[in-house]
């Protein structure tokens, strides 16, 4: 069995001891991977790939144009890359980590006519090394983003579990993370588990996960 099929295994597992009519997608993180690797996995039926830099997302986007794979992007974003992540047109932008970074989409999006898919990142360990938005601050920030950016088509949340082997502490973190999205209206994807936590993450009603190291083929 593949490290993709196993996993696909333990996320169904998951996903049923959770609730069986819960849609579960998978974005497999590719950031350490050669190109050969994610054809390898979309060989083997995988879609969805994301990247957390903006010139690997270009340059492995180029290189495997001739692919219909669907790019998400998952990392920090600086404003002088906002541009070059726009052109490249990805399905979905998970790492929205502050109205202002909102609204300096907003301007150049407007600009070019067009519209992005995104999610707010919350900081729900509240780690001073993670991006994303204090959870207090989360919901008035999503509905300030939702207001005033009309080309950010704000679809949910993503957060990144808390830095530690500790099982309790992670799942406080997806726990709020959950609250919080339950609280917002309309919003369909909540963006969170990796290799580490994802069972967990899905235990907390997630529906969109992002897995590398344990699908590396
Ligand atoms: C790298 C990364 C992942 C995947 O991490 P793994 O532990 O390799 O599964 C998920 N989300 C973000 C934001 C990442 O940077």
């Amino acid at each position: 069995m593949s490290g993709l099929q196993s996993v696909i295994a333990k996320i169904e597992k998951a996903r049923l001891a959770y609730d069986a009519h819960q849609i579960i997608n998978l974005v497999a993180v590719s950031k350490y991977w050669e190109t050969s690797q994610i054809i390898e996995l979309y060989s083997q039926g995988q879609r969805a790939f994301g990247e957390n830099k903006v010139q690997d997302l270009k340059t492995k986007h180029q290189l495997l144009e001739a692919y219909p794979l669907e790019w998400h992007f998952i990392g920090r974003i600086q404003e002088n890359k906002i541009n070059a992540l726009i052109d490249l047109k990805p399905s979905l932008i998970h790492s929205i980590e502050s109205l202002k970074l909102a609204e300096a989409f907003q301007k150049r999006l407007q600009r070019s006519g067009i519209s992005q898919r995104v999610l707010l990142q919350i900081n729900s360990s509240q780690e001073e090394s993670k991006a994303g938005v204090h959870p207090q601050e989360a919901k008035e920030v999503y509905l300030a983003i939702k207001e005033n950016c009309p080309n950010l088509i704000l679809e949910g949340v993503m957060t990144i579990g808390a830095h530690t082997q500790d099982q309790s502490v992670i799942a406080k973190s997806f726990e709020c993370t959950q609250k919080i999205f339950d609280s917002l209206p309309s919003a369909s994807i909540l963006s969170m588990g990796m290799s580490g936590d994802y069972e967990l993450a899905i235990a907390n009603g997630a529906n969109l996960l992002r897995i590398g190291s344990a699908i590396t083929p």
